[in-house]
C-alpha cells in the first residue's frame, strides 16, 4: 500500500527497469574482494559512517560466478514461491570500491559476470576518485556492449560535511566524474546520506539542488545509521551524535525528493541494515515503517518528486 502510494509520487527504479527490460529485473549484489583505497596502509582512514565490512556481505572469497549462482538460486526460489516469473539479472559490483584494481583485473571480473547465463546488465559502484583514463576506457567499452550504470558516492554536496565524515574527496571530484561519465553516455547514480552530522533540512535540499543541476540519471538515498565498528559509533556512544528521528528523516526525504527533477530515477529511499550491526536509530531497523512515514508525509503535504524543482515547472 505504501509502495503504491510512493510510486504515484516518486520515479522509483522498479517500474523504470521493468519498462526498459520488458519485465522484472533484479540486482545480485557482488563483492569482488577489492577493498577500498580510502582504507588500509595507503588510505586516509575510511569514511566515518562506514563499518569495516562496508557494504560487503563477506562473500569476497567466492568467485563472481559462484556469487551469481547463489544470488540466482535465491531469486529463483523467491519467484517460484510467489508464482512469479524469474527476473532478469543485473550483476551489481557493490561492495567497497569496485574499480579498486588494475584495469586488466577489473576487465576479467566484469567479463566473468557478463558470461553468466542470462545476464542483462552491469552495475559498478565506486568512489569518484578511483576512476582514471584506463578505467574510464574499460567502463565505456563495457557500456557499449550491454546496459551498464555507474554508482558514485557523494553523500553530501557540502564541503565541510565531506571533510567531517572524512570522505577523502571534495565536491569538484564528484562533479568531474559525473561530467566524464556524461561525456561517454554512461548513466550515473549518486549515493547520498540524509542526516549526516551537522546537517539539517537546508543542507539536504541544497544537495538535491546540486544533483539536479548536474543532471544525474539516478539517486540512491540512505538515512544516516550508526553501525557497529564505524568511527561514528564512538561519537554516538559518547553522546556527541544524535541521529535524526523518523519524523525528521521523513520531512527531509520528502523535501529532498521535491527538489529533484521528476525524471531522476530513485534507486532507494531508505537503507536496509542488518539488525545485528545497527546501533541507532532504532527506527532504521523497520524499513516498512520508514516508507509508511514518508508516504504519509508526502500525502499530508501533497508533495511529489520534482514539485520544488524549477526545471519541473
Ligand atoms: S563508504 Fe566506500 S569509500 Fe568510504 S570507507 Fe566505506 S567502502 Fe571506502
Amino acid at each position: 500500500m505504501d509502495a503504491a502510494r510512493l510510486a504515484a509520487r516518486i520515479n522509483l527504479l522498479g517500474p523504470v527497469l521493468k519498462a526498459r527490460f520488458g519485465g522484472p529485473v533484479a540486482k545480485i549484489g557482488l563483492d569482488a574482494g577489492l577493498g577500498c583505497p580510502h582504507r588500509g596502509p595507503q588510505g586516509r582512514g575510511g569514511c566515518t559512517f562506514c563499518p569495516p565490512g562496508g557494504a560487503g556481505r563477506g562473500l569476497g572469497h567466492l568467485s563472481i560466478t559462484r556469487q551469481l549462482e547463489l544470488g540466482y538460486q535465491r531469486l529463483a526460489g523467491r519467484a517460484a514461491r510467489a508464482g512469479r516469473p524469474l527476473p532478469r539479472l543485473l550483476a551489481y559490483f557493490q561492495a567497497h570500491t569496485s574499480t579498486h584494481a588494475p584495469p586488466g583485473v577489473l576487465a576479467a571480473l566484469f567479463q566473468e559476470a557478463i558470461a553468466f547465463p542470462g545476464l542483462a546488465g552491469l552495475v559498478v559502484s565506486t568512489r569518484p576518485d578511483c576512476l582514471d583514463p584506463p578505467r574510464w576506457e574499460l567502463i565505456s567499452r563495457l557500456a557499449g556492449r550491454l546496459p551498464l550504470w555507474l554508482e558514485l558516492g557523494l553523500q553530501s554536496a557540502h564541503e565541510p560535511t565531506l571533510a567531517a565524515i572524512n570522505r577523502g574527496h571534495g565536491l569538484a571530484c564528484f562533479d568531474a566524474a559525473v561530467a566524464q561519465a556524461k561525456d561517454r553516455g554512461i548513466e550515473v547514480v549518486a549515493h547520498v546520506i540524509l542526516g549526516l552530522p551537522g546537517e539539517g533540512l537546508e543542507h539536504t535540499r541544497a544537495t538535491a539542488r546540486h544533483l539536479a543541476g548536474l543532471g544525474v540519471w539516478g539517486v540512491k538515498m540512505h538515512n544516516l545509521m550508526v553501525l557497529q565498528g564505524a568511527p561514528l559509533a564512538d561519537d554516538y556512544q559518547a553522546g556527541r551524535l544524535t541521529p535524526w528521528s523518523l519524523d525528521e528523516w521523513s520531512a527531509a526525504a520528502a523535501g529532498f525528493l521535491a527538489r529533484l527533477p521528476r525524471q531522476v530515477v530513485i534507486h532507494r529511499l531508505v537503507a536496509d541494515p542488518g539488525p545485528e550491526r545497527l546501533l541507532a536509530p532504532a527506527w532504521a531497523a523497520r524499513k516498512d515503517l520508514a516508507l509508511q512515514a514518508l508516504a504519509r508525509y508526502m500525502q499530508e503535504h501533497n508533495l511529489s518528486q520534482g514539485d520544488a524543482c524549477p526545471s519541473a515547472k
